[in-house]
């Protein structure tokens, strides 16, 4: 209701790209912040096919839309169409948020720092802590790379595939020079005790509530903290057992969020106060029904 009355000439248009894009919380972050603040701002979902992605930019650009974020599956084939990426998107190979500048479009990755800011908003620590990735995907290279800038004791990755894990594991070895350790995830018990152990899968997603990557229960006993990406279910299996455990649990809502107000402070150059970015949260958090 009060997008269509306050749409006009001078409005900005904000959007996420990606496919399918019918699931995606990202407009309504957006949009209930552009609300909040009293801003001229509209933020849309895009449904781009892999081969309409570049004629997708090119359009995008010429109709002045400020800022992009991108979700899967393009957060790596968008780079190609890009003017520049900064360094840490660089080291990821993967960006989420795309800034308009003169001549193209430069790509960022806010997902690290977004799962960052809810680990400190959780007061879970990462410097001097041992920590645990279960997963090496796309989500779990960004993750990694970030907890791997903050000088963990060790930095433990484990994989269902050796593959993927070793790859990962030797992209992080090539920026940061810290202790790292590789495992399948058919022998995690074999990992004595993490500080903070973030499960990167998909395992547990909706609707496959009742599946967890990790199977044995006594692991749970092992890990201070643990961290889920996912947040439909708001609480996976592999947080239940992490809770009835003992540990402090965080889902991945929180980083989606950050990763959100990242991008927002990147078109905009502006910071928003925690107690905005709180009323925010708990505004969002409340009207979600998963
Ligand atoms: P991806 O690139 O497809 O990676 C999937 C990962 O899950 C791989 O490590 C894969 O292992 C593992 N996996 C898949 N099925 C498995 C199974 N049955 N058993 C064990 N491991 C399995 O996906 P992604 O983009 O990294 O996304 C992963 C999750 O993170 C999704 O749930 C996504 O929604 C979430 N996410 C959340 C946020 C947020 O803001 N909260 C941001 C990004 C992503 P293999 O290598 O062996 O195949």
């Amino acid at each position: 209701m009060r997008l269509c009355k306050s749409v006009n000439g001078c409005t900005k248009i904000y959007g996420i790209i990606g496919h399918p894009i019918t699931h995606t919380l990202s407009p309504l972050i957006h949009n209930t912040l552009y609300e909040m603040l009293i801003q001229n701002n509209i933020y849309i979902p895009f449904d781009v096919s892999l081969s309409g992605l570049e004629r997708a930019l090119t359009g995008a650009y010429e109709l002045n839309i400020q800022g992009i974020n991108v979700t899967v599956p393009y957060k790596e084939t968008v780079i190609p169409y890009l003017l520049d990426v900064e360094a840490y998107g660089k080291q990821i190979g993967a960006v989420n948020t795309l800034k308009k500048s003169k001549g193209g479009y430069i790509g960022y990755n806010t997902d690290g720092w977004g799962l960052l800011k809810s680990l400190s908003e959780n007061d879970i620590q990462i410097k001097n802590k041992t920590v645990l990735i279960i997963g090496a995907g796309g989500a779990a290279r960004s993750v990694a790379m970030m907890i791997a800038a903050q000088n963990p004791k060790k930095l433990f990755i484990s994989n269902r595939t050796i593959k993927r894990g070793e790859d990962l594991a030797n992209d992080v070895a090539y920026y940061y020079s810290i202790p790292l350790e590789i495992c399948l995830l058919d022998s995690i018990d074999r990992i004595d005790k993490v500080d903070v152990c973030i499960q990167t899968t998909s395992v547990g997603m909706h609707p496959n509530k009742d599946q967890t990557p990790v199977h044995s229960d006594d692991f749970f006993y092992k890990i201070g903290s643990a961290v889920d990406l996912i947040y439909s279910p708001w609480e996976t299996l592999f947080l239940k057992k992490a809770r009835r455990a003992g540990c402090k649990t965080v889902n991945g809502f929180g980083m989606l969020f950050y990763q959100g107000i990242k991008a927002y402070e990147i078109w905009t150059e502006g910071n928003i106060s925690k107690d905005r970015l709180d009323a925010l949260f708990q505004m969002l958090k409340s009207n979600l029904n998963f």
